[in-house]
């Protein structure tokens, strides 16, 4: 049996019932116009290959998962190396990203802070790239977790592999432990040998996706089946890159219902960003989320 998107009811299901929320927090929870319901996937995509239920708020919030909370209230962010100007993302708009995009305070640790550990590392036989074992890197990061981190997520340009029968891995998270480590060499366009053109433009947005995306599964937040949404799972980068920036109704109410944020001022602080990085696509979907809520 194929995937089939579910029909409206369904969507409106997975919100759960909005009538007792605060008006600006229940308008943002509408399913308008600006979400689009998930599309049918292609032969190659996730849902194609990877049967999903989906996970309703009321799920998420019987699962009791893990939430930020006065002792753990940060996101940390660990670079395995440095991250030279033109060479990656910026890690301070990254930073800045996350932050206005979780609500809650993100700081980026020194590369160095690591020590002099060592992490298993091959060359992939296929790419000729150096390659890290994930499992290696999250021993160390489980160690270094700070006490008052809601997570510690590594982040690094080199290719991972989670064991040597691997191929490669994007990222790897022990949602027990709250820690993750994510790779952006795959979404680099010289990764497959393509000019760099606009590379800088198209990593910061690959990066901030893959970086929202796996830093919600953090917070319990599963694949999303019901709408277009930053939380679809993806099979390739094509897939990956046609994912919204944006949470749907049920999954926002999922994060607001972890962080407890003013979703008026948190979007106000995700255009700002997008304005200011020059992304005004998204700048003007989060603008016309704003003119609903305080309608
Ligand atoms: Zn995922
Ligand atoms: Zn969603």
């Amino acid at each position: 049996m194929g995937f089939t998107p579910p029909a409206s009811d369904m969507r409106h299901r997975a919100i759960g019932p909005v009538d007792r929320l605060p008006p600006a927090l229940q308008r943002a929870c509408e399913p308008g116009d600006e979400f689009r319901p998930i599309p049918e996937p292609a032969p190659h995509d996730w849902l194609a290959n990877h049967p999903e239920l989906g996970q309703t708020f009321e799920q998420f919030v019987n699962a009791g998962c893990n939430k930020p909370d006065t002792t753990r209230s940060k996101i940390y962010l660990q670079p395995l190396e440095d991250f030279p100007a033109g060479e990656g993302p910026s890690l301070e708009q990254l930073r800045r990203f996350a932050q206005a995009f979780f609500a809650i305070e993100v700081t980026i640790l020194s590369p160095g802070g690591l020590g002099q550990h060592p992490i298993t590392s091959r060359r992939n036989p296929y790419t000729r790239q150096i390659q890290l074992l994930t499992t290696d890197i999250l021993t160390l990061l489980t160690r270094r977790l700070p006490s008052d981190a809601f997570c510690l997520l590594g982040i690094t340009m080199s290719d991972l592999y989670p064991e040597p029968a691997w191929n490669f891995v994007f990222g790897q998270a022990s949602l027990l432990e709250r820690v993750a480590v994510y790779s952006f060499a795959r979404y680099d366009p010289r990764f497959y040998g393509e000019e760099r053109g606009h590379a800088e433009h198209v990593m910061l947005r690959r990066s901030c996706r893959v970086l929202a995306h796996e830093t919600a599964h953090m917070f319990g937040i599963q694949h999303c089946i019901f709408f277009h949404c930053l939380m679809n799972g993806s099979n390739h980068v094509t897939e990956s890159d046609a994912r919204p920036l944006h949470l749907c109704p049920a999954d926002l109410r999922k994060l607001h219902h972890s962080v407890g944020f003013d979703v008026v001022d948190r979007y106000r602080r995700l255009r700002d960003f997008w304005r200011e990085v020059g992304f005004d696509d998204e700048a003007q979907w989060l603008a016309g989320r704003l003119r609903h809520i305080e309608a």
